[in-house]
């Protein structure tokens, strides 16, 4: 049974404690919080003071701040102090890993403390020990002893706490017993959680982060089940994807696990872990969350009246061309709001042509279908490139090996002219109505049928992952596509859409194929964003030089994150706080610019071993500073270079992805 959110089926959001930081309060169907981290050292006043209120009036209502010692700890009464000088009130939050005693210091002094359950007690020594029953009850009474004081202090002063699990900072005695999985996760901030509840202290929000969505979206969902089961309630959540990287992709990661989350209606606020300025991270936060202000306003359930649902995930698909079966996820370019198509046009897509010598040039990210709605197109078309027509024009085509029919689902009903080997067919999954169980058992028996879901309601995933549901009841077993329309705004918002609507549903492992596109309008309204320099106004990374190719590339890397199709490099860069010990924005540039056209590697750069090397498990390869100008690299989750001088690093980074038959030279 599946017990995690208040509905699986239509947006409602989880009810949870209320918890009060400095005043703020957090869940209870409160709006949901925004927050962000410093990057500045804490020891320079000053500095954590003016980046402080950049991010307060970017709209940060918490801002964390590293305090990674006794020192640091009791800086944070210069710096509250400074702000409350200068009218800003916001409450602040201690970042702690390892240092009980700078926590104790922190509790009386600002609105919140975080502690890491991996490293608050214990000395992480990366090792694989073996523990009894007994070994490991005393170790929780360790904790017990060691945790309890600062519970006390947070009581006595009306400070809030967040125990912060992360998925690459397990506990040797979490990861002896659970490995680094979602469950462990889970214990880890349970074992916290009971021994502050035993002091009755409920001023506690809750974290599961990763940098893998996957594994994020599981801990959570089963955090908030095993809270409902334990404890009969849940305590409020902060969620966040940790080292999502930069750009389009950082955005991406962040919104396919928050948002899949956001969606479930869980999350009482949110942190977006970017590798830019802290600032940067609150506007993506704030489309994130907008998106649930009116439901939210809905009158909600009491958690007694929670819908339970089974889970039923959607059964293998057989394949119908190079869709479904084993195959990667395709993804359908709608190019069909261009006037006129040329081999030019395509080029947003993935595919260059070249007039002299007559060929094409297909990149990692081509799309696999383009649709057009139109006639015949004039020209050749690259050999793997599909063309998707209305119904009409299909019938009208001569090349039909290249052109396939899209219906709605009366529309096939009706016909007796339909493609040999591959027909489109749109289902609407809008509204609560269940699809027709005679059109599911026609669409069944057809192996050249590929299902397309769409919807116009506002929060369609829900709705979606409900008809996925209806066909395995039915046993319909056809390949899926999922049509995503968005009707927003600015490009991050469009993306921020796709990622949560489809990201949400690849995640859970629905969908063979996905096809973007923007309502009229918004397609409308996006033309005067993107402008004829190949820029989008608002925007100050990743520059795009069409809605299309927009379009295509956000696929692309919601694909990426979702981990159903690699089509590039995959960068886990941390956002960087007061502890880094290099320059992780200009860093990552570097890396990047040098390992790009890597598909398919996972690079971990981090600013230091705080979230252990748990993290790299993830990445192919690290690149982590280890001391002032000196970088660590690691394969997988072990150190092969020490103390490697900043200055050749990254040359040595590339050497080793060389050693181990990772590289290979750029076009
Ligand atoms: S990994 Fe990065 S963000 Fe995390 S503590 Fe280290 S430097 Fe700070």
């Amino acid at each position: 049974m599946q017990d995690y959110a208040a509905s699986l089926t239509q947006y409602k959001r989880l009810k949870t404690r209320e918890v009060n930081v400095g005043g703020l309060l957090i869940g209870n169907y409160n709006p949901i919080r925004l927050q962000t981290m410093t990057t500045t050292d804490t020891m320079d006043t000053e500095a954590t003071i003016a980046q402080t209120i950049r991010c307060i009036e970017a709209g940060a209502e918490l801002v964390r701040i590293t305090a990674p010692s006794k020192k640091e700890a009791e800086n944070l009464l210069n710096i509250k102090n400074g702000l409350n000088q200068r009218g800003y009130h916001v409450p602040l939050v201690a970042d702690i890993h390892f240092t009980p005693n700078a926590a104790e210091i922190a509790a009386r002094i600002i609105e919140k403390v975080r502690v890491n359950p991996g490293n608050y007690v214990d000395k992480k020594k990366f090792e694989q020990i073996e523990y009894t029953d007994a070994e490991y009850l005393e170790e929780i009474e360790r904790i017990r002893d060691r945790f309890t004081p600062l519970v006390n202090i947070c009581k006595e002063y009306g400070t809030a706490m967040r125990i912060g699990t992360n998925h690459g900072s397990l506990s040797d005695r979490i990861m002896s017993r659970y490995g680094d999985t979602h469950i462990g996760m889970v214990e880890s901030a349970m074992e916290f959680l009971r021994i502050a509840r035993d002091e009755n202290y409920h001023n506690i929000v809750l974290s599961m982060k990763a940098s893998n969505p996957q594994v994020m979206v599981q801990a959570y969902r089963l955090l908030t089940s095993t809270m409902f089961q334990e404890f009969g309630e849940c305590y409020p959540l902060h969620l966040g994807v940790t080292e999502a990287g930069d750009g389009e992709d950082g955005r991406v990661k962040s919104a396919v696990g928050m948002g899949t989350l956001l969606e479930d209606g869980i999350g009482d606020t949110v942190r977006v872990s970017l590798t830019e300025e802290p600032e940067a991270e609150i506007p993506v936060c704030r489309d994130m969350v907008k998106r649930y202000t009116k439901a939210t306003e809905i009158p909600q359930e009491d958690i007694n009246e929670r819908i339970i649902v089974p889970t039923k995930k959607y059964p293998a698909t057989f394949e119908v061309g190079n869709i479904g079966g084993g195959h990667v996820p395709v993804v359908i370019a709608d190019i069909s709001k261009l006037e006129n198509i040329t081999p030019k046009s395509l080029e947003s897509i993935g595919y260059t042509y070249d007039e002299p010598t007559d060929k094409w040039t297909i990149s990692d990210l081509a799309a696999d279908y383009i649709y057009t709605n139109k006639a015949e197109l004039p020209f050749a078309l690259p050999g793997t490139l599909k063309v998707i027509t209305s119904h009409d024009h299909w019938l009208a085509a001569i090349e039909k090996e290249k052109y396939f029919p899209i219906f709605s689902a009366d529309e096939f009903m009706d016909t007796d002219e339909e493609s040999n080997t591959l027909n489109f067919v749109m289902l609407d999954a809008s509204g609560n109505l269940p699809l027709s169980s005679a059109i599911l058992e026609d669409l069944g028996r057809d192996r050249s049928v590929v299902i397309c879901f769409f919807s116009t309601d506002t929060n369609a995933m829900q709705g979606i992952r409900k008809r996925y549901w209806e066909l395995a009841e039915q046993d319909v077993k056809n390949p899926t596509v999922i049509i995503t329309d968005s009707n927003w705004n600015t490009a991050d918002e469009h993306m921020i859409h796709y990622a949560t609507e489809a990201g949400g549903l690849l995640l859970d492992g629905y969908g063979n194929g996905v096809c973007f596109g923007m309502t009229p309008n918004a397609y409308h309204e996006a033309e005067n964003i993107f402008t004829n320099e190949g820029a989008v106004s608002g925007r100050n990374y990743n520059t795009n030089s069409s809605i299309e190719q927009f379009v295509n590339s956000t696929a692309f890397s919601i694909l990426q994150a979702t981990r159903t199709r690699i089509s590039k490099t995959e960068y886990i860069s941390c956002p960087s706080c007061g502890r880094t010990l290099f320059d992780l924005q200009e860093t990552t540039a570097m890396i990047r610019a040098r390992t790009h056209h890597l598909k398919g590697v996972k690079i971990a750069i981090m600013g230091c071993i705080v979230n252990g090397p748990g993290e790299m498990a993830d990445a192919d390869f690290g690149y982590v500073g280890s001391g002032v100008g000196k970088i660590t690299l690691y394969k997988g989750k072990d150190v092969v270079k020490k103390s490697v001088d900043s200055e050749v690093a990254v040359d040595e980074l590339i050497n080793l992805l060389k050693e181990n038959d990772a590289w290979v030279e750029p076009a």
